[in-house]
């Protein structure tokens, strides 16, 4: 990112600024042994004190103990829409239940269906996914294999505050917000989060998985695609995304030393989500908010303009100030401004202060 140059990308995104100096300072050769990242081996010493810093640092920073597995894995979230009912549901007499509140849980229902019975539990559909559900909208199955939900849609920008409850092992889609604000892992069965919105970048999917469930792992799976087999190898049945996994142990460490913790990071993130929030409420018909406000994401800010034609206008003045990729989905439309752990509130005070400038010379020109 150049100075005044801001990234809203929904993924990959903007990663921290001492990250990424500390990456290419060291691109070429690691500081004390004198190979590049991208050259070193994931047999190497090295590299198995990566994985076990990034571990030891994600037990610190979400507080959980040695009766979960973390694992790394490739092929980003979508391949554990498949994995997880492989793992999970194959096999199994219960039924899957999903909450669907946005795009991505759409997609994981689909491929879940492969495996086994599916139970929609909730449908967010028929108000076009603007908010997540109350736990009494649930209709959960008594005894469920799993009960997937996605934290943070981030196309629609909704996100739970709360987990919700379940009849079996929560299994939660984080992709979007994963170290963006405390969890209590020991509400969840499984977490999984591909890296490349809040935790590095793309290339690598970190799984969170408790113990007890890798023990209904039914036989025969393809090893890759099976948690017991990534368990026992410790994440390298094959060649692991070296480089990745090293920018995710270094955003690990931005979040202990220089943010603190990830209650501190929460604070930072609802501070601004705030001050994009509040352009929305004061100018609600111009600046027309996706997301229901109790349902509003901290992470993906979305709304839309009266037209096409301003919300063309605003994308292209604002990408000339160096406001980027701030483009909606078009499942949505309109704009949708990512604010993730790493965007600095200077970045989001300028949109903020664009957004009041664009509104005020639309009035005008009236
Ligand atoms: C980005 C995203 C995905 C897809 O991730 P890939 O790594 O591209 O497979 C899935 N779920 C959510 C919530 C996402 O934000």
């Amino acid at each position: 990112m150049a100075q005044g140059v801001y990234t809203f990308s929904p993924g990959p995104a903007v990663l921290p600024l001492p990250v990424l100096q500390q990456a290419q300072r060291e691109l070429v050769a690691l500081e004390g042994i004198g190979i590049s990242p991208l050259e070193m081996s994931h047999r190497s010493e090295w590299f198995a004190q990566v994985l076990e810093e990034t571990t030891a640092n994600l037990r610190r920073l979400l507080r959980f103990g040695e009766d979960y597995t973390v694992l790394y894995l490739q092929g980003g979230s979508r391949l554990q829409f498949s994995m997880v009912p492989m793992n999970l549901l194959r096999g199994s007499k219960l039924p899957a239940d999903y909450i669907l509140t946005g795009s991505w849980g759409n997609k994981a229902v689909v491929e879940a269906r492969r495996e086994g019975t599916v139970h929609v539990a909730y449908d967010g559909k028929e108000h076009n996914y603007r908010r997540v559900p109350q736990p009494d909208e649930l209709e959960l199955s008594p005894e469920a294999a799993y009960v997937h939900f996605t934290s943070n849609e981030t196309i629609q920008g909704v996100q739970f505050r709360e987990p919700p409850p379940g009849g079996g092992p929560l299994v939660c889609d984080a992709s979007s917000d994963f170290l963006s604000r405390p969890i209590e892992v020991d509400r969840f069965g499984l977490i999984y989060a591909c890296a490349q919105k809040n935790a590095g970048p793309a290339g690598v999917t970190v799984v969170i998985i408790r113990n007890e469930l890798l023990d209904r792992v039914p036989e025969g799976l393809h090893s890759m695609l099976d948690y017991r087999q990534h368990a026992q190898a410790g994440s390298l049945l094959n060649t692991a995304p070296v480089f990745a996994c090293w920018v995710v142990l270094l955003v690990t460490r931005w979040l202990l030393e220089e943010v603190g913790s990830l209650e501190a990071m929460e604070q930072r993130n609802r501070a601004k989500a705030q001050l994009l929030y509040e352009v929305l409420d004061q100018y609600p018909d111009f600046y027309i908010g996706h997301a229901d406000p109790e349902s509003r994401s901290l992470m993906n800010v979305t709304f839309r303009l009266p037209s096409e034609e301003q919300t063309r206008a605003f994308l292209a003045e604002a990408d000339a100030q160096g406001l980027k990729e701030l483009k909606g989905h078009r499942s949505v439309g309109g704009i949708r401004a990512s604010i993730y752990n790493a965007m600095p509130v200077e970045g989001v005070e300028k949109l903020r202060e664009f957004m009041l400038q664009f509104v005020k010379r639309a009035a005008v020109s009236r």
